[in-house]
């Protein structure tokens, strides 16, 4: 088990403390089952993980583990069909997010990128 790091968009922080985001496409993999990483939530007033009592202001840890293997899979079947698992509201959120992230080159859905699922362990 290693500890890889991956980072989220800020408004990702509810999703990923829901358990609504429970996967995310990266063009590059990251570690593989069983690796886990950090994630800091600022909750001062109470999170709402059970027995979880929040932070003073300064934010606090969760930690997720990686489930499966990272697989390589087509961006447009992730973001068309799996958009509810990345966290996101409907298919075309997770396109702008896409797009917002990795806008170098236009995306046309075929390219292969790394679909990676995770859960909260901590
Ligand atoms: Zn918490």
């Amino acid at each position: 088990m290693t500890e890889i790091h991956l980072k989220f968009l800020p408004e990702f922080d509810e999703p990923l403390i829901y358990g609504r985001k429970t996967a995310t496409s990266r063009t590059k993999r990251h570690g593989k089952k069983g690796d886990t990483f950090e994630h800091r939530f600022y909750y001062p007033n109470g999170c709402p993980v059970r027995g979880c009592t929040g932070d003073d202001g300064d934010g606090h840890d969760h930690i997720f583990e990686l489930i499966t293997d990272p697989v390589r899979v087509h961006l447009g079947l992730i973001l068309d069909n799996l958009w509810d698992i990345e966290g996101c509201a409907d298919r075309d959120e997770a396109w702008a997010n896409w797009r917002r992230i990795y806008d170098k080159r236009a995306w046309a859905g075929h390219e292969q990128v790394w679909l990676h699922r995770f859960r909260m362990v901590e």
